[in-house]
C-alpha cells in the first residue's frame, strides 16, 4: 500500500515500547496511515526508526479539541507496512484488559499488549498466519496435546455424586457473579467443584480459563479436565511449550475453537471470545504475581475481567490470600465452604517438637554433624518404613549446605559479586551463587589462610539426603529440588517413581508441597522452618502458614490410612501463635490475627502499596535517585496522602555487581496510590537521566515481597 494514492485513514497503534519511553509517551501509541480503515483490534507490522515491528491497532484516544483558529503541527505519518488480517480482531474486551493492566501496573500499553501475545504472532506474515489457521482445523500430533471432538457422545462421562458441602458450594456459586472464595482444605474436593462449574459454563456455550500456579506441578490437573471434558478442545498456556504450540492454543483459544483454557499467571490474557468462567486454583499463590517487566497479579486481573464481562469468577485454596480473606469479611467476595476432607479422611496430626529441649541431637550422622531430625521422628519414619508407607520431609534449601567455613581463619563461601554466601554443592562439588549463577570448583584448602580442614556449615537438602541414608539403612530415598529436576520430564519421571511406590521417603524443598494427589504419603516433616518466623518480609508469616498447611494436605490423603497420619514441626518456638493454629488446622484464627497485627502497623491490606527500585554500581547513586524522586512526588498536589518511605536496600542488596535500593510508597487509599503514580513516574525518566549512575528502575504496583 502506498500513502501517495488517494485519501488515506489514520490510526493509532500500541506498539512494543515501554511506557515512559519518550516515544508515545502518554499513550503508548504511535499514529500511522492506511489506506483503508483499519477497526481496533487488527494485528499489523509498522516502520519505527529502522526497524519495522509488530502493533495493534488501538482504539483512537480522545484529545481535547485544539483552541479555534489554533493550528497543530501534524508530524509526517508513516503508512502502516502490513496488515494481518487473516485472523479475527482482538476484541474490546481484550483491549479493555490491556488498557486496565498498563496503566493500573504502570508499563506501556503497546509494550504489555505484544507480550502476552505468543511471540510467533509477531514476527509471522499474513500468509503464514492463514496456514497456521488452517491447520488448527487439523490435529496436529506435533503442537501439543488439544483434544478435538471424537467418537464419544455428549453424556461427559458419569462423574460422582456431589458431597453435600460440594452441592451447596456449587448452587450457591450460580446465585450471583459476585467473586467467590471456594474455601475447603486439601483433599475436600475444590477440584470437583471447578468441574461442575466448568461443565455448566460448557453446556451454556461458554469458554472456561482455568489458572494454576504452576502447571508443570499440576499435570494431574489437566489430566482430570481432559478426562471428564473428552469431547472438548482444551488448550494449555504455560512456558514449557514450544513457540509453535503457544502460537496453536493461543489460536485456538483465540477463535474461540478451544473450549477449556488451562495456564499458568500468562494465561489470563488468552484472547477468549466465548469467556463464561474464570477458575484460580490456588488463589494464594505467589507465582500468579509476575516479577519482572509488568509485575501483574493474575488473580487480581481474573477478577477484573471477570467483572467487567459480568461472568463468574471461583478463587480455590485452603489458605486464601489475606487480601481475599479481607474482602470475604467485608461482604465483597462470597465465601463457598467445604470444611471436611472427602470420604471423612482426618487432617493429619500436628506434633511440634521443641528443638530446645532434645537432650542430645542424636547420634552424629554422616560427615561427623548432628543429625538433624529429633529421635521421636526417626522413630516415627522407621514405623513408616517398616509398614510401607511414604514419608515426606520438608527443606527449604537445596543444595548441601548454605555455606563453606573455614574454623582456622573464619572465612566463609561469599559471592564475590553478590550479598549472599555461595552455597555447597557436594554432587558436582562446585561454589554456586544461586542469585548470579558463579559456580566454581570446591577450593582444597581456605583460600584465606591455606588451611585444609574446610567444612559446610549448615545443611541443604543434597546432605539430608545423605544424613537419611545413613540412619535409614535400606531405604529408598529420593530427593525433589530444582538440582534434581533440572532435565526435561526429570520432576515427572521422579513424580511417577513415588506414585509407583518405588520410594520410601521423599527429601525435597516447597516443590513437594503443592497440589500433589500422593496416596501413601502418611507423615510430612518440616525439618527447619522457623526462619520464616524472624524475617522483615511482613508476608513470610503468611507464606509459612500456607506452606505447611499445603505440606500437611500430602499425607493422609488416602482416607482409609488418614487416621494415623502426622505433621512433625521441628521448632525452637513452638509456642508460637502461628504454629498453635496450624495444630488447630484454624487457618480462620490465624488470618484474624495477622490481620489485626496488619491493621495495627497499617499494611495490606489496610494499606496500598508500590515499590519503586533503582539499580547501580554504587548503593549511594541509587539512594539519590530515590531520595529525589521521593521529593518530587511529596510536591505535588495529587499525592496528598501519599507517603514515600525512605530508600532502604532489600535483604539481598547486592547481585551481580549491582546494588539495589528500594523505596516504598504507600497510601491508604488505592485511587489516590494510583493517580499519584501516573502523576509522578512519566518524570523519573528525565529524572534517571540526569542521575547516570542509575543502571536501571521499575516500579512494583502491590508488591508481595518486601
Ligand atoms: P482438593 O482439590 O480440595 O484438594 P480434590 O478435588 O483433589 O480435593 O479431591 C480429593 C479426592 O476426593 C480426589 O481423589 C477426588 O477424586 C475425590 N472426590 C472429590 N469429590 C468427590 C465426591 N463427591 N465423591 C467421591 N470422591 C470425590
Ligand atoms: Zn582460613
Ligand atoms: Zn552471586
Amino acid at each position: 500500500m502506498s500513502p501517495e494514492t488517494g485519501a488515506s485513514a489514520r490510526i493509532s497503534v500500541a506498539i512494543e515500547a515501554p511506557r515512559h519511553a519518550a516515544l508515545g509517551a502518554s499513550t503508548g501509541l504511535l499514529d500511522y496511515t492506511s489506506e483503508r480503515p483499519l477497526a481496533p483490534g487488527t494485528l499489523v507490522r509498522v516502520p519505527l526508526g529502522r526497524r519495522e515491528v509488530a502493533g495493534i491497532v488501538w482504539d483512537r484516544p480522545r484529545l481535547p479539541d485544539p483552541a479555534p483558529g489554533a493550528t497543530i503541527e501534524e508530524p509526517a505519518l508513516k503508512p502502516v507496512k502490513a496488515v494481518l488480517d487473516a485472523m479475527p480482531l482482538l476484541s474490546a474486551p481484550w483491549r479493555a484488559l490491556i488498557d486496565f493492566a498498563a496503566a493500573y501496573y504502570q508499563r506501556g500499553l503497546g509494550e504489555l499488549a505484544l507480550a502476552v501475545l505468543p511471540p510467533q504472532l509477531r514476527r509471522i506474515d499474513d500468509t503464514q498466519l492463514s496456514r497456521r489457521l488452517r491447520r488448527l482445523e487439523k490435529r496436529d500430533p506435533f503442537e501439543g496435546a488439544v483434544q478435538v471432538a471424537g467418537a464419544s457422545p455428549g453424556d461427559d462421562p458419569a462423574p460422582v455424586s456431589l458431597t453435600p458441602d460440594q452441592a451447596a458450594a456449587l448452587a450457591a456459586f450460580a446465585e450471583s457473579t459476585t467473586p467467590a472464595l471456594l474455601h475447603g482444605v486439601t483433599g475436600s474436593g475444590k477440584t470437583e467443584v471447578y468441574l461442575r462449574a466448568t461443565s455448566q459454563a460448557l453446556q451454556a456455550g461458554r469458554q472456561v480459563l482455568v489458572l494454576v500456579p504452576e502447571i508443570n506441578l499440576t499435570p494431574q490437573l489437566e489430566a482430570r479436565f481432559a478426562e471428564r471434558f473428552p469431547g472438548r478442545v482444551m488448550a494449555s498456556l504455560h512456558s514449557a511449550l514450544t513457540p509453535a504450540q503457544r502460537l496453536r492454543h493461543w489460536l485456538l483459544a483465540h477463535e474461540g475453537r478451544a473450549d477449556l483454557v488451562l495456564g499458568t499467571r500468562l494465561a489470563v490474557f488468552a484472547s477468549l471470545p466465548r469467556l463464561g468462567l474464570i477458575v484460580v486454583d490456588e488463589e494464594h499463590d505467589a507465582s500468579f504475581k509476575q516479577q519482572e517487566g509488568a509485575r501483574y497479579s493474575a488473580r487480581d486481573l481474573a477478577v477484573w475481567r471477570a467483572r467487567q464481562l459480568g461472568v463468574p469468577v471461583m478463587l480455590g485454596s485452603a489458605t486464601p490470600s489475606l487480601e481475599t480473606w479481607q474482602r470475604v469479611l467485608q461482604g465483597r467476595y462470597r465465601r463457598l465452604a467445604l470444611p471436611q476432607r472427602i470420604g471423612g479422611g482426618e487432617l493429619p496430626r500436628v506434633r511440634l517438637i521443641d528443638m530446645r529441649t532434645l537432650p542430645s541431637q542424636g547420634q552424629p550422622a554422616a560427615g561427623g554433624d548432628a543429625m538433624p531430625l529429633a529421635p521421636p521422628l526417626l522413630v516415627a519414619l522407621r514405623e513408616r518404613l517398616q509398614r510401607g508407607e511414604q514419608s515426606l520431609l520438608l527443606l527449604n534449601r537445596r543444595g548441601y549446605a548454605p555455606v563453606l567455613h573455614c574454623s582456622a581463619c573464619g572465612w566463609k563461601s561469599g559471592c564475590p559479586h553478590c550479598s549472599a554466601w555461595r552455597v555447597f554443592h557436594k554432587a558436582d562439588r562446585t561454589l554456586r551463587c544461586h542469585h548470579c549463577g558463579l559456580a566454581e570448583r570446591v577450593p582444597r584448602a581456605c583460600p584465606e589462610c591455606g588451611n585444609l580442614d574446610i567444612s559446610p556449615l549448615g545443611r541443604g537438602t543434597e546432605k539430608l539426603e545423605e544424613q537419611l541414608a545413613a540412619v535409614l539403612p535400606g531405604a529408598r530415598i529420593a530427593r525433589i529440588d530444582a538440582d534434581s529436576t533440572r532435565g526435561v520430564g526429570e520432576l515427572e519421571r521422579q513424580l511417577a517413581a513415588v506414585h509407583d511406590g518405588e520410594v520410601d521417603v521423599l527429601v525435597g524443598t516447597q516443590i513437594l508441597a503443592k497440589g500433589h494427589d500422593f496416596r501413601r504419603v502418611t507423615l510430612v516433616a518440616a525439618v527447619n522452618p522457623d526462619g520464616a518466623l524472624f524475617t522483615s518480609d511482613f508476608r513470610a508469616p503468611e507464606r509459612l502458614f500456607a506452606l505447611l498447611m499445603q505440606a500437611a494436605g500430602r499425607a493422609g490423603r488416602d482416607a482409609a490410612q488418614s487416621a494415623g497420619s502426622e505433621m512433625w514441626i521441628q521448632t525452637t518456638s513452638p509456642k508460637h501463635a502461628l504454629y498453635a493454629a496450624l495444630a488447630r488446622h484454624d487457618y480462620e484464627a490465624f488470618a484474624q490475627a495477622q490481620l489485626d497485627e496488619r491493621r495495627a502497623a497499617g499494611l495490606p491490606p489496610f494499606a496500598h502499596l508500590a515499590l519503586v527500585r533503582a539499580e547501580a554500581r554504587e548503593a549511594a547513586a541509587a539512594t539519590a535517585f530515590l531520595r529525589e524522586a521521593a521529593a518530587d512526588l511529596q510536591a505535588l498536589e495529587v499525592a496528598a496522602g501519599v507517603r514515600a518511605y525512605p530508600p532502604v536496600p532489600p535483604a539481598l542488596s547486592r547481585v551481580a555487581d549491582v546494588e539495589r535500593v528500594q523505596m516504598l510508597v504507600e497510601s491508604a487509599s488505592r485511587p489516590a496510590l494510583q493517580r499519584a503514580l501516573a502523576a509522578w513516574l512519566p518524570g523519573l525518566v528525565a529524572l534517571r537521566g540526569r542521575h547516570k549512575g542509575v543502571i536501571r528502575w521499575a516500579v512494583d504496583v502491590d508488591p508481595l515481597s518486601i
